[in-house]
């Protein structure tokens, strides 16, 4: 079980003002890293501090009103508290991001793999954050990663977990998101690898795994529906995820 640091734990500065609202029973919760280089600390005594050194970036350089994100963990398997529950966040890049989603930041990064290594109890802590901004914050079950949002290769290697869904608080599978997939594709979408996946590895199809519904989802979707006798209307909802994902 991930350790929780508060605010007063790791010496955060008061935010300079509150920030708006957020309806993350809209959203869900994307999954950050901090840098395209590495970053996690050697050992866990110097985490406080660079949580402290990313508030102070966020605030003076950036000129955000405190850390951009909800809660941020480590490679050691603590959770730093960052803005909390039923706070909006900076991290996404996007209004729509910032208005809905909740952001917990891994405190690793990398590119062009050379990355931090992944560790468990990393995932572990992101789970944690997780948990606690569904049950206490209202998050919808949807996990995406920062470039399902905006133009960004953040989080780097951390996306393969999301992807997967080894993020899940629940592990295995992701629950349905909460949104359906149709034609025309919209942003790409976590979730839309996350069901490529499992269309491949469960039921004989041959998808390009990109997190984009394209013609080729859309056509895997009407024939998986068909063999199901579900209604043939090549959109992702609940009943056409939860058959992808039942157990076969
Ligand atoms: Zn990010
Ligand atoms: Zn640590």
């Amino acid at each position: 079980m991930a350790t929780f640091v508060t605010r007063a734990q790791w010496g955060a500065l008061a935010p300079l003002e509150v920030s708006g609202t957020i309806t993350p029973q809209q959203g869900g919760v994307v999954i950050h890293h901090v840098d395209a280089v590495k970053v996690a600390e050697a050992h866990h005594t110097d985490c406080a501090a660079q949580v402290r050194s990313i508030q102070n970036f966020h605030m003076d350089a950036n000129g955000w009103s405190d850390i951009a994100y909800s809660h941020l963990a480590c490679v050691h398997g603590s959770l730093f508290e960052g803005r909390g529950e039923y706070v909006r966040t900076a991290a996404q890049g996007t209004t729509q991001g910032n208005d809905d989603w909740y952001a917990v930041c891994a405190l690793t990064g990398g590119t062009g793999g050379d990355y931090d290594v992944i560790t468990p109890e990393l995932i572990d802590a992101i789970r944690y954050g997780i948990t606690r901004l569904r049950s206490s914050g209202g998050a919808a079950p949807a996990i995406t990663g920062h470039r399902d949002h905006h133009s960004t290769t953040c989080p780097g290697n951390v996306y393969a977990h999301v992807v997967t869904g080894a993020v899940n608080p629940g592990g295995g599978p992701l629950p349905y998101p909460g949104v359906s997939f149709r034609q025309p594709p919209s942003l790409a979408h976590a979730s839309v690898a996350t069901w490529q996946l499992r269309m491949n590895s469960a039921h004989g199809y041959s998808l390009t795994v990109d997190g984009r519904y394209g013609p080729g989802s859309d056509a895997a979707c009407r024939g998986f529906q068909s063999r199901k006798a579900l209604t043939v209307d090549g959109v992702v909802g609940p009943a056409t995820w939860n058959a992808a994902f039942a157990p076969s």
